[in-house]
């Protein structure tokens, strides 16, 4: 059985570890609880447009837009100090 991998928050700057993964358009996006939770706000804002404010009911392409600061980590097992790249 493989170990689950503990991933850190995909957000710039962030050393939390993820709680949540979401996974649009093909991309993941790992999550601490804090960030997942502004990137919820952002949404809703954005969403207010629409007059709904579900993360599923929404585009990939919007949520790529907000999202666009996170940097992601295609392989975070090693840790964020190993800058050896
Ligand atoms: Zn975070």
């Amino acid at each position: 059985m493989a170990k689950p991998r503990i991933e850190l928050c995909s957000y710039k700057d962030c050393v939390e570890a993820a709680t949540y993964i979401l996974e649009l358009d093909g991309r993941r996006y790992a999550l601490c609880r804090s960030h997942y939770r502004e990137l919820l706000r952002r949404l809703e804002e954005k969403a207010a447009e629409y007059g709904k404010a579900n993360l599923l009911d929404l585009d990939p392409k919007e949520v790529e837009g907000v999202v666009r600061s996170i940097r992601i980590n295609r392989d975070s097992s090693s840790g964020r100090e190993n800058a050896s790249t």
